[in-house]
C-alpha cells in the first residue's frame, strides 16, 4: 500500500475583523489537503501587528479592510519591521490599485475574497512557502557558512599568532585555571598540551608566589611578577609574567590574559657580571699586590745593602705585569667586541712560525711538555695578532685546567682550503650541559672553584669572536676527568 504524505503542520495567522470571513477562512483551512493549519484569528490592527512582529507563524493572511487600518500598511509595517514570513493579502476589491499597492508593501500574494476557496487558498499558501523557504534557507546556508569562514579564519589566525609569538600568552578562568597558553608559553617550559590541560596556574608558582597570585585573583589587580620556573631541561627559567583581568560591563571578571616573557638570557648575564666584577677585581688586585710586595722586598733589600740584584724579583713582577696587561688587554677587547670595532689587519703569514712563537713565548706551562705536530709550510691570510690570540687563549686553559696532567698535544694541519688547529689537553674536561656555554661572555666554569682556576670567563668568548671575524669555526669535545680538545677551522683565504 502506498504511503500517506503526512500532511504538513503550519502555523497561520489570520488578522480579519469580519467574523463571517474568518469563520470561512477556518473553513476553507481546515478542508486542505496538505496542510495542517493551526489557525490563529485577531481581529483588528493593532494586535495583529503586534503579533506578526512576534514573527512566530510560517504563514499571515490579511484582510484588505481592517476597520481604520489596511492590510497593506500591515504588511509594509511588518517587511519595515524585518519580518520576511509569507503575506497574503485576502481582499474584496479586485482592481489593479490593489495589486499594486499588495506588489509594493512586500505581500507574496493576494486573493479575492469572491473567489475564495480551499484550493485557492491552499495553492497560494503552498506557494508562498516554498518561495520563501527557497531563499530563507539559502540565504541562512549563506550566512552560516559565512560565519563559519569567518571562525575558521580567525581561529587560523589565532593559531598563527600563537604559534608565532614569543611570548607565553596565557589566559585562565577566574580561578586561575588555565584556559588557552600559546605554542612559545609550552615550549619555554617543555610541557605539552594535556599537561597544561588540568593545570592551574598556580601550579607554576613557588610558595610565595602562589599566596600572591591567589590575592591577585581576589583583588581584581593586575598580575606583575618575576618568577623562576623550571624548564624543559630541569633549567632555570627567569620570567616576567604580567597579567590583567578580563571584566563584563558590570566590572564582573571574566578570565585572566597575560603574558609571560622569558627574561632568562638577561638575568643570567646579570648573573655572570655580578661575578664578573667579583673575579675581575680579584684578578686585578692580586697581581698588584704581588708586584707591591716584591717592590718593598727589593727596595728593603738594596737600602740594607743585601743584595747585588733582584733578578728574581724583577722576573716576578714582568710576569705579574704580563698577566696584567693580558687582562686588560682582554677587557678592552671585549668592549671594543661591544661595540664592534674589533681591530682585524689581515696579512699573508706562516702560521708554522705562528704557533712555534707562541709555545716559546708560554710564561708558564706549568711542568707540562706541549707536544707539536705540524704539517710543513701552512700559510694563511689572517691577522696574526689575533691568531697569537686564540692560540694563547687555548693553550693557556688547556694549562690551566689540567693541573694533574704533564701534557698538551697541539695539531696543525693544512687540509685542502683550509687548515685546523687541535689543541689537547688530558685534564678535568667540561661537563656536556657546560659545553654550549663556555663560548659565551663571562661564562667561567659554574662547576669550578674560583680559588683553583680563576678566569674571567672571556678568553673563549674572545677566541670565538676572532675566529668567526676569519671566517672559521671553533669547536670543542670534551669528556669529564678524562681531557678536552678544542678545535679552530680556518680558511686559507678569507677573501678580506
Ligand atoms: P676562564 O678560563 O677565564 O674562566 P674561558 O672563556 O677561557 O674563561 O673559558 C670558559 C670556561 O670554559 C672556563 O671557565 C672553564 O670552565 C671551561 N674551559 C675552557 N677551557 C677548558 C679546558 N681546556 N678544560 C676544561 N674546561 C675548560
Amino acid at each position: 500500500m502506498a504511503k500517506i504524505a503526512e500532511k504538513r503542520k503550519i502555523k497561520v495567522v489570520l488578522v480579519e475583523d469580519d467574523q463571517d470571513d474568518a469563520f470561512l477562512v477556518r473553513d476553507f483551512l481546515n478542508d486542505t489537503r496538505f496542510l495542517d493549519c493551526q489557525l490563529k484569528v485577531i481581529a483588528n490592527f493593532e494586535e495583529g501587528l503586534q503579533e506578526i512582529l512576534t514573527d512566530s507563524a510560517d504563514v499571515y493572511l490579511l484582510d484588505h479592510h481592517l476597520g481604520a487600518g489596511k492590510g497593506v500598511d500591515l504588511i509594509a509595517q511588518a517587511r519595515e519591521a524585518g519580518i520576511t514570513k509569507p503575506m497574503i493579502l485576502l481582499t474584496g476589491n479586485d482592481s489593479p490599485e490593489v495589486d499594486q499597492e499588495a506588489q509594493k508593501a512586500g505581500a507574496n500574494d493576494y486573493i479575492l475574497k469572491a473567489e475564495l476557496n480551499t484550493s485557492i487558498l491552499e495553492r497560494s499558501i503552498r506557494y508562498a512557502l516554498s518561495q520563501w523557504e527557497a531563499t530563507h534557507i539559502q540565504e541562512q546556508l549563506l550566512r552560516e557558512s559565512l560565519l563559519r569562514e569567518e571562525a575558521e579564519y580567525r581561529e587560523a589566525q589565532w593559531q598563527l599568532i600563537s604559534e608565532t609569538i614569543p611570548y607565553g600568552l596565557w589566559v585562565t578562568d577566574t580561578d586561575g585555571r588555565v584556559e588557552y597558553v600559546s605554542y612559545s608559553f609550552l615550549e619555554l617550559l617543555g610541557l605539552d598540551l594535556k599537561e597544561i590541560e588540568e593545570l592551574n596556574f598556580q601550579d607554576l608558582l613557588v610558595e610565595r608566589l602562589r599566596e600572591k597570585w591567589q590575592q591577585t585573583l581576589a583583588s581584581g589587580k593586575q598580575w606583575n611578577e618575576e618568577m623562576k620556573l623550571t624548564g624543559p631541561d630541569g633549567d632555570e627559567v627567569f620570567v616576567l609574567s604580567r597579567g590583567l583581568p578580563v571584566k563584563d560591563e558590570d566590572g564582573e571578571i571574566l578570565q585572566w590574559v597575560g603574558i609571560n616573557l622569558d627574561i632568562t638570557r638577561e638575568k643570567i648575564i646579570d648573573q655572570r657580571k655580578d661575578r664578573f666584577l667579583q673575579i675581575a677585581s680579584h684578578e686585578l688586585k692580586s697581581p698588584i699586590m704581588s708586584i707591591l710586595s716584591s717592590l718593598y722586598i727589593l727596595e728593603e733589600e738594596v737600602t740594607a745593602g743585601k743584595i747585588e740584584t733582584g733578578t728574581d724579583y724583577i722576573k716576578r713582577m714582568k710576569r705579574q705585569l704580563k698577566n696584567l696587561t693580558q687582562l686588560v688587554e682582554d677587557l678592552l677587547d671585549l668592549s671594543k667586541i661591544e661595540m664592534e670595532k674589533l681591530s682585524y689587519y689581515p696579512e699573508i703569514m706562516n702560521l708554522n712560525e705562528v704557533v712555534n712563537e707562541v709555545i716559546e713565548d708560554l710564561n708558564d706551562t706549568h711542568g707540562h711538555t706541549i707536544k707539536v705536530a705540524m704539517d710543513a709550510d701552512l700559510y694563511l691570510r689572517g691577522d696574526k695578532q689575533r691568531i697569537r690570540q686564540v692560540l694563547v687563549n687555548l693553550i693557556n686553559n688547556a694549562i690551566k685546567y689540567s693541573p694533574q696532567a704533564d701534557q698538551i698535544e697541539v695539531k696543525v694541519k693544512g687540509e685542502g682550503e683550509q687548515v685546523t688547529i687541535e689543541v689537547t689537553d688530558f685534564g678535568i674536561g667540561i661537563p656536556e650541559s657546560e659545553l654550549g656555554k663556555i663560548f659565551g661572555k663571562f661564562y667561567s666554569g659554574e662547576s669550578l672553584s674560583t680559588k683553583d682556576f680563576s678566569g674571567l670567563g672571556l678568553g673563549l668568548f674572545l677566541a670565538r669572536k676572532i675566529v668567526e671575524l676569519h671566517r672559521g669555526e671553533i669547536s670543542v669535545v670534551s669528556q669529564v676527568g678524562k681531557g678536552s680538545t678544542f678545535t679552530v677551522v680556518l680558511p686559507i683565504d678569507n677573501g678580506d
